[in-house]
């Protein structure tokens, strides 16, 4: 539930609420808006109809969260989640986001000339996988912690920020210290011990939404790190298994203003997973900014051919700097910008 404070509650009377929250063994998030100050109230919530938080002083009303998602939902907060992903750039805000790169990392030269490709073409992320969630255990499974060492040579190189993805818990130190943003791939969205393990960390998280996974559901994984005090989450879209084997999966747009309506986290789109297929990605791209997602994730590879994963969704450099024309008209047309 959410206590509405009145405007003119003392720091005094927020102290209290917060320590009796407390008591009765509920989480309280103080959110301190520029007029007045809303408290969440998590946990087991039934124990208020016995102490019920109207009688405090400073209180001017108690609003039930009736979501089951609770500090992701807009109820929670009205306004935009803006998330600051380092080096002054933030994302939720009216600019728009373009992370792009290799599918894996595979070698540092080829990593570091990609980076500077996708810079010039106006990308601020790089994406590359050192650790790789595969179908086939015979397929490449990625360069591990010397990838996360390239990735941050990359990063050194360019002024790129970076975003790896985390599979497993024994990882998590390496990648916390090597990236500016966690990945947390579809395959792994409702593994719950790892999503409360990076709820426990300071970097922003990029969590994809599970090929076969509801928007409730993917929502429900997002309150697993928001409630371990990690507010900084970024929502994915990524394609979903449909009936429809023509592309790799079904990009779900109608899952971007569905995402901005019910969370106040920003949500992003990866075209490139979603589609498989390197000439579906630009209008896709372009179709998820014109629905107001707030970033993209993109594949680019200079040889698409001879990659290690995922070349056939891979755009040329070339073809993704053109891409990066359009997309910035339709940011425009659709106020905002790249
Ligand atoms: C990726 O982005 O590298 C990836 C494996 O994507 P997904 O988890 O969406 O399949
Ligand atoms: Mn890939």
């Amino acid at each position: 539930m959410i206590i509405v404070l009145r405007p003119d509650a003392t720091k005094q009377e927020v102290k209290h609420i917060v320590e009796k929250v407390k008591k009765l063994g509920l989480k309280p998030w103080v959110s301190q808006g520029a007029e007045r100050t809303i408290i969440g109230v998590i946990g087991a919530e039934d124990i208020l109809r016995i102490q019920p938080l109207e009688v405090f002083p400073g209180v001017e009303k108690v609003i039930p969260i009736l979501k089951p998602y609770k500090l992701v939902s807009r109820d929670f907060k009205k306004k935009n989640s803006v998330i600051a992903l380092g080096d002054g750039i933030e994302i939720g805000s009216n600019k728009i986001i373009i992370m792009a790169g290799p599918c894996s990392i595979e070698n540092k030269d080829l990593l570091i000339d990609i980076a500077q490709k996708v810079k010039a073409a106006g990308a601020t992320v790089l994406r590359g996988g050192a650790f790789k969630p595969r179908t086939s255990p015979y397929a490449f499974q990625g360069l591990g912690e010397e990838g996360l060492k390239y990735l941050a040579d990359a990063r050194n190189q360019t002024g790129l920020l970076v975003v790896t993805e985390l599979m497993d818990l024994r990882e998590l130190d390496s990648v916390e210290k090597y990236a500016d943003i966690i990945q947390i791939g579809a395959r792994n969205m409702q593994n719950f011990d790892l999503l409360k393990e990076v709820g426990k960390s300071k970097k922003p998280v990029l969590l994809k939404r599970g090929m076969a996974n509801t928007i409730k559901e993917l929502l429900m994984s997002a309150e697993y790190i928001l409630s371990e005090g990690n507010f900084n989450v970024i929502l994915c879209e990524r394609g979903i298994r449909t009936f429809e084997d023509a592309t790799r999966f079904t990009l779900d747009i109608s899952a971007i203003p569905l995402i901005k309506s019910l969370s106040h986290l920003p949500c992003i789109v990866d075209p490139s997973h979603a589609v498989g297929k390197w000439g579906l990605v630009p209008p896709c791209a372009k179709a998820a900014i014109a629905a107001g997602a707030d970033g993209l994730l993109i594949e680019v590879h200079p040889d698409p051919e001879e990659a290690l994963s995922d070349g056939s969704q891979s755009l040329y450099p070339e073809k993704f700097d053109e891409l990066m024309g359009d997309l910035r008209r339709i940011a425009e047309a659709v106020g905002r910008s790249i």
